[in-house]
């Protein structure tokens, strides 16, 4: 085994890193405070070229390993974690899934443009009545000369309200489960495409959530992902794994930040004449945070570092372990912050209660927790 990070790894890590601090953090209080995203920081994203690190060079983008697209995550998330989802949605659920899954042609017409970011692309499986249970998805596919006709509703899609083309899962036949499902490349200004609400949320609060409504969407023959029927089961198995590895990263991410500003604060804050960092009971908070992340961390870049290796019998056990240990991390660490800044962690001027905040939706995005524990105990 082998735990260092590549030179190239080291260089990116610490490339984003810079850009996280510099581009995004400034804009932190902002974004939370009025629930939007900046748009200046797309820009600056898309100008360092992280925006395509879900797409092969030869479309225009830089995806060179997953664990890269991992510190990505990582990084993102330590600054701001919805910041961090809007660039995962984009580069992982849209971007890569075309790469991974899409025909030539699609991959020729669609991956430039959202590789250097003059689109945004999100990806819409969830809907208001399937969400665990996502096989049942009703958003139904006819097709009509050389056109597919879409019909429903997605619910709690990262990215809907800014994005210009989404993957939108749907069923050709529901009566066939899960062999009926298709996914779709839709455009915003398909006819019938409509972004519906935006929703206003607890935490993540910089990225922008929202339904996706399709009334009679005309969407070509040919944006048929791959161009197949009955292929959709495969194309949403194919990028689980990796969607649960970096939401992990992300999870992670926010637990560092949490885990770095209560040790400072710890060693700031006085009580009893004395830092509260010599208190045997802080000491344990700080002690478990550190290692749970460090521990979430390991087994996260290990499932990375197996997709990496194409090792993928091992993945899915091991995404559901990451994503359940990590996501939980994150919540517990982040709530251990506020502990340990007492009064001031519950006041909005200091960054944990937002960590906090951030940090509930990790065990529930991407697949709950309960049924990531599902999928370890099928395998046990
Ligand atoms: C901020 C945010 C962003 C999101 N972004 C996207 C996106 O970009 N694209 C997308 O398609 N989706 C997205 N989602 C949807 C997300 O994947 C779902 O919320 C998640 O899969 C859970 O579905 P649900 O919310 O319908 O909860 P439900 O499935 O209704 O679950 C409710 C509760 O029941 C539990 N439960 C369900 N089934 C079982 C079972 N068999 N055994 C035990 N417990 C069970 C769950 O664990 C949970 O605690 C997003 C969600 C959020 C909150």
């Amino acid at each position: 085994m082998n735990f260092d990070f590549t030179d190239e790894q080291k260089m990116l890590k610490e490339m984003i890193c810079k850009f996280s601090e510099k581009e995004i953090a400034p804009w932190v209080e902002e974004m939370d405070r009025e629930e939007k995203f900046v748009e200046k920081i797309w820009e600056k994203a898309s100008a360092l070229g992280v925006l395509g690190m879900g797409v092969p060079a030869e479309y225009g983008g830089m995806l060179t390993d997953y664990l890269s697209f991992g510190l990505l995550g990582e990084e993102v998330g330590r600054v701001d974690a919805g910041v961090a989802t809007v660039f995962g949605a984009h580069g992982l659920l849209c971007a890569n899934n075309i790469a991974r899954n899409g025909t030539e042609e699609q991959k020729k017409k669609y991956l430039p443009s959202l590789a250097g970011g003059a689109k945004k692309g999100c990806m819409g499986l969830t809907e208001p009545s399937a969400g665990s249970d996502a096989l049942s998805i009703k958003t139904r596919a006819r097709k009509v000369g050389g056109e597919y006709i879409l019909n429903g509703t997605k619910m709690f899609i990262s990215n809907a309200p800014i994005a210009d083309v989404a993957v939108i899962y749907a069923t050709t036949d529901p009566a066939m489960g899960s062999k009926g499902l298709c996914t779709f490349i839709v455009e915003k200004d398909f006819p019938g495409y409509k972004a519906g609400r935006k929703l206003s949320k607890m935490g993540l609060r910089s990225s922008p959530t929202g339904e996706i409504i399709m009334e009679d969407c005309r969407v070509p023959e040919e944006n048929l992902l791959g161009g197949i029927e009955g292929k959709g089961i495969e194309q949403i198995f194919s990028g689980l794994d990796v969607e649960r590895f970096i939401w992990s990263c992300c999870a992670i991410g926010i637990a560092q930040a949490a885990f770095e500003a209560s040790l400072k604060y710890a060693k700031e804050r006085d009580q009893f004449g004395q830092p509260i960092f010599n208190f045997q009971m802080i000491k344990d908070k700080l002690a478990t945070m550190l290692v749970s992340i460090e521990t979430a961390r390991l087994l996260t870049y290990k499932g990375l570092t197996s997709w990496d290796r194409k090792n993928f019998e091992q993945t899915r056990m091991l995404a559901a372990q990451a994503k359940f240990y990590a996501c939980e991390v994150a919540t517990k660490v982040t709530s251990e912050a506020v502990q340990i800044y007492g009064g001031y962690g519950y006041m909005k001027e200091f960054p944990v209660e937002r960590y906090m905040r951030d940090a509930k939706v990790f065990p529930i995005g991407a697949g709950t927790t309960e049924i990531q524990k599902l999928i370890i105990a099928a395998y046990l």
